[in-house]
This record gives C-alpha cells, structure tokens and sequence, in this order.
C-alpha cells in the first residue's frame, strides 16, 4: 500500500484539525483520495469542503443541516450524498472501501465512530484523545480484534511515536523505555496569578501562545487538563504506568515530546507548532511527505526554556495523575466532567478555577466505580458523569 493512493475518511473535517488535515491532503494529489467528510451541524464549512473535495460521502449529527447540505450540493451539482446521524458517522468509518480514517471530533461524541472504526481494522489517526481517555481499555481492545493501526495525532504523542524504536512502540518499557516527558506550552496563563486565573473569560482563555486550535482543547491547554488527558492517552498508546510519565513546561512549543533511555539518552522530536506535521507524519507513515510546514529555525528562535508545572495553580494535572492511578472508570468520569464544565465555562456559567472543582466531585462521587466493559456500559457512566457533574454546577454558580 506504501506507494498506492489512499483512501480517507476525515470525522470532524470542519474542525482545526479537519482543515489542517485537508490541507496536507490537498497538497498531495492522487496520493489521497477523500471518501468521506462529518461535521457536526457547520453547514455553510460542510459544503464548501465536499464541492471542493468531492467526497462519496457527507454525514452530519443534526437533521436540518444534514436537510440544507443535501439541498445545496443538489442544487450545485455535485454527486456527494449526504447522511446523517451516529450509525452513518459509524458507516463511514468502517466502510469497506476505507483504509484510513482521521479521527478528529472533539469530545466523547467521538467515539462510537473511533471503535467502528477500530473494529473495521482500519488506520486510525488519532486527534480525538477523549475517546481514548474515556474508553481505553474498550478502545484498545476494538483495535487488536479488528487488526486495526493507531497513529497517533496529538502532537506530544505522535513525538513519542517518532522517538520510540518501531515496533515496540506500544510496551515502551520493552524497548529500554525509563520515563516519557511530555512537553506542555503552560497556556495563556502560565505566568498569570491565582486571582487573574479566578476571573478569566473565555476569550482569554482560549488565546493560546502557540497553537490555532478548537475552543474546548483551548479552554483544557489553559486549564492544564489538557496534559492530563495526554497523561492518559500516553499511558494506553505506549504502555507505561502513571509514574514514568512526566510533564515539563517549555513555552516555545518546539520540542514536542521527550523519551528517556535506560542508558540515559533523551530522544525529542522538534518541529514549529504546527499540526500538519504531526499530519503529514501518520498519513504517510512510514514515509516522509511535504507538510506546508516552514522549516524549523534554530537560530531564529535562540532559546528552548523548561520548567517543571506548577500543580497549585493548575490542578487539572493532579486530577488527571488521580484518575490514572485510580484506573477503573475515573478516567472516563473525569473526561465527562470536564466536558460539561469547559461548555459551562465557554457559556459563562461557570469560574475558570471552577472547572477543576466540578472534575474533582465527580471523581470523588463516582470516580471508583469499575470501568465500562464495552461502549454501552463506559457511555452508561459518561452519562451518570455528567449529570453528577451538572448537578456539581448549580453549587458553584449558586
Ligand atoms: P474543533 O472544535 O475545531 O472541531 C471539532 C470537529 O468535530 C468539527 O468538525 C465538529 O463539527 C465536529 N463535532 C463536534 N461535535 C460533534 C458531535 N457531537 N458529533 C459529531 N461531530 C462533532 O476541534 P479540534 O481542535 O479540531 O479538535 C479535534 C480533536 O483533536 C479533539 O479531540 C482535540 O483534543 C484533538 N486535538 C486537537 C489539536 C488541535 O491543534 N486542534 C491538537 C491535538 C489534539
Ligand atoms: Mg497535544
């Protein structure tokens, strides 16, 4: 397959990492052919992405957007049919004609697409690091069965990919593996007070130093939360327990990710922030392709600083050590709460420094309970989640 075409499915095409995906794909003709584009309900975004690739397939969650799509790609001629729903999200990841399928919906919405797809056995890039958090073992699982692949996408870890020797990528500790660091910019507020953080906006938060990304992982990269869930994601993907994974603050965001030997080598993997590498890396895998990245200027950029993170002022990381600890559903519990919290938080329902406190009670109040043993039971306590932690909203707000 290394030389022949491709053929996409991209979940999430409206989003960040949709566009960024699209445009590597764009800039690599005949080498990609794109079957299918989802988007949530972005209608106008929808449209103008099938005339411009023109994909067997376009599936949207809402009806009445679905119903517009549908209307106006009649309307400019184009064959793209258009569906609608879970089933059809799950349809186009698992299609036959499929190899490759980005996963790059935000959110536990994410996953029923993420195992279909999985159980298909196909290649899966993986951005939606939720579906991994919240379902790991479920996930993983899906995958062996179904032969599938998992690049990963997410910066940090597709660094750790590249740092790993192959095929010993998922046991890290196998291969001579001490610890693994991953690299966090610090967010919008890595300098800013306790107070200053207390009375934070959305738009503040979602202001990131380095990275152009969607709104909730925005809202997480400032939280912190965000390097929790990649502790997590980092732990299923490579196969080490919580303590031999580390985080390190380094605001330039040119070293992606770190691994440290048994010998005492460090191997780091540097690049521009940029999603398109990470991108480019795993469609091609393992061969290099054009990204549309600008090379990396070492002289331009002078200096590389780290620091370790500090735990008070964002305690999502703590959280997130907890929850993987823990094992058992606290990851999914934690994800759930953090999702309902961050969409309060964008709606201006809920304090910045609240989004911890509503994750912390849910973890207290049902984070011990055993882990979801297939989708249905792990979307059972993605539900009790989040009700527990709406409920854990009116408190804050009151
Ligand atoms: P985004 O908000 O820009 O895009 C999300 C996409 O998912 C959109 O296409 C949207 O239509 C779709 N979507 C949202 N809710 C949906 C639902 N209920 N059902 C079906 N589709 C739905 O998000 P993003 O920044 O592109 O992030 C996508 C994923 O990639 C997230 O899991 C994020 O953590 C991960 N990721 C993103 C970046 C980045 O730089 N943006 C980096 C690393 C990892
Ligand atoms: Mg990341």
């Amino acid at each position: 397959m290394q030389h022949g075409s491709r053929t996409l499915t991209i979940l999430g095409a409206t989003g960040s990492i949709g566009a960024s995906t699209l445009d590597v794909v764009a800039r690599h003709p005949g080498r990609y052919r794109v079957f299918a584009l989802t988007a949530h309900r972005q209608a106008d975004a929808l449209v103008a992405l099938c005339l411009r690739h023109a994909p067997r397939y376009a599936v949207l969650g809402e009806p009445a957007a679905a119903q517009e799509v549908r209307a106006r790609l009649a309307a400019a001629g184009s064959a793209t049919e258009v569906l609608c729903g879970q089933a059809a999200l799950e349809q186009v990841a698992a299609d036959p004609e499929v190899d490759t399928v980005m996963a790059a919906i935000v959110g536990a919405a994410g996953l029923g697409a993420a195992v279909a797809a999985a159980r298909a056995g196909k290649r899966i890039l993986l951005a939606n690091k939720e579906s991994l958090v919240m379902a790991g073992e479920v996930f993983l699982h899906a995958c062996r069965e179904g032969g599938a692949t998992v690049l990963p996408i997410d910066s940090e870890h597709n660094a750790v990919f590249q740092c790993l020797p192959a095929g010993q990528r998922t046991g890290a500790a196998a291969a001579g593996v001490r610890r693994i660091l991953l690299t966090a910019s610090g967010g919008p507020f890595r300098r800013a007070s306790a107070a200053e953080m207390a009375l934070a906006t959305p738009e503040q938060a979602c202001a990131h130093p380095n990275w152009s990304m969607g709104r909730k992982i925005s809202v997480d990269s400032a939280t912190m939360m965000n390097k929790g869930l990649e502790l997590i994601e980092a732990s299923y993907l490579f196969g080490l327990p919580e303590a031999r994974l580390d985080v390190l603050v380094h605001p330039q965001s040119i070293v992606h990710s770190m691994v440290e030997y048994e010998d005492g080598s460090m191997l780091a993997q540097l690049g521009n922030p940029d999603m398109r590498t990470p991108i480019a890396h795993a469609l091609a895998h393992p061969e290099r392709i054009d990204s549309g990245v600008a090379p990396l200027s070492l002289t331009a950029i002078g200096r590389l600083e780290f620091e370790a993170p500090d735990l008070q002022r964002f305690p999502c990381l703590g959280l997130a050590r907890q929850a993987l600890r823990g094992g058992g559903a606290a990851p999914c519990v934690l994800n759930a709460a953090n999702e309902v919290a961050v969409a309060a938080f964008l709606e201006r329902a809920l304090r910045f420094t609240d989004i911890a406190r509503v994750a912390d009670a849910a973890l207290q109040a049902i984070g011990s309970r055993a882990a979801g043993a297939d989708v249905d039971e792990v979307r059972d306590i993605d539900r009790e989640a989040r009700a527990c932690a709406r409920g854990q909203l009116t408190r804050c707000t009151a």
